[in-house]
């Protein structure tokens, strides 16, 4: 058995970090898979990010069901994060938010792409799904298991799906890595408006993209960028 109360702990504080970052507000959320029934996922009750404390998180099957609610009321949109992790064995960490940076590429036909190389994480490529396609006019929620596995399917191999007039999902392999990517996504919309407003931008190639995300693995960048972003949440 693995330290459940260790990966609590993380996803408390990641929740924080996310708060803290400015990619949460009093939306958004970070799930980790269950460290031993890999059919479960850790999420928050429906509380804003930076608040999130132990007691608040709440274990799940991967249809969204809780396990044992007591009295919570979870997210509506928890079906993302089983989604994911139905369709992406690999995958630990899923973080859905609604960072402002990322909209305008969510409503446009410019591609959001990494523009920095500590920002390669992002991925060569990041779809948009657009809920409207199969589901016609909703809340934009993804508030169903079929909203979710159509998120999944779109999402595809990929890092990162931005959510068409909502926001975006990020998948990782660490928690850590899931708030890294969420937090670097932000600030890459942002520099790449910025660069796109001075002329043509020449965007990391994708041979750049892969060396860069290399060297960005657990061992070295993700886990010093752990250690200080989870310094300043405790600030
Ligand atoms: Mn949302």
């Amino acid at each position: 058995m693995s330290d459940l109360g260790a990966v609590i702990a993380d996803l408390v504080i990641a929740n924080r970090i996310l708060g803290r970052e400015g990619v949460c507000d009093a939306f958004g959320h970070i799930s980790v898979r269950h460290p031993d029934r890999p059919n479960r996922y850790l999420l928050s009750c429906s509380r804003a990010p930076e608040l999130v404390a132990p007691d608040d998180i709440m274990e799940f099957e991967l249809d969204g069901s809780p396990v044992d609610a007591g009295g919570r009321k979870p997210y509506l949109e928890r079906f993302i994060h089983g989604a994911v992790f139905e369709a992406r064995p690999e995958v630990q960490s899923v973080v859905h938010n609604h960072a402002t940076g990322v909209i305008p590429y969510s409503v446009t036909d410019t591609p959001l792409r990494p523009i920095q190389h500590t920002f390669a994480r992002i991925g060569r490529e990041i779809p948009v799904w657009d809920i409207h396609d199969r589901f016609g006019d909703t809340d934009m929620l993804v508030s169903n298991v079929e909203q979710g596995r159509d998120l999944a399917t779109c999402l595809g191999d990929n890092v990162v799906v931005l959510m068409r007039g909502h926001g975006c999902t990020v998948t990782a392999p660490t928690i850590a890595e899931a708030v890294l990517t969420a937090i670097y996504l932000q600030v890459n919309a942002q520099l790449q408006m910025e660069a796109m407003r001075l002329g043509d931008v020449a965007y990391l190639t994708p041979g750049e993209i892969d060396a860069s995300s290399q060297i960005n693995q657990p061992k070295s960048g993700a886990e010093r960028a752990w250690e200080y972003y989870k310094a300043r949440a405790r600030e």
